[in-house]
């Protein structure tokens, strides 16, 4: 059994939802209760923006 080399695939990551950068408009991945999704913000720069 090697299930569990599916465990380091990078592609798992269906807990994160795309949002849309309010600043810049990139869209970028995040948590949804992350403080980035929360501000709309892809990075600090455009948080403080
Ligand atoms: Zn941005």
């Amino acid at each position: 059994m090697i299930f569990s080399a599916a465990r380091e695939q990078p592609s798992a990551m269906s807990d994160f939802d795309t949002f849309e950068c309010s600043s810049c408009g990139e869209s970028f991945k995040a948590y949804p209760d992350a403080n980035a999704a929360q501000t709309e913000a892809c990075s600090p720069a455009c948080e403080t923006a």
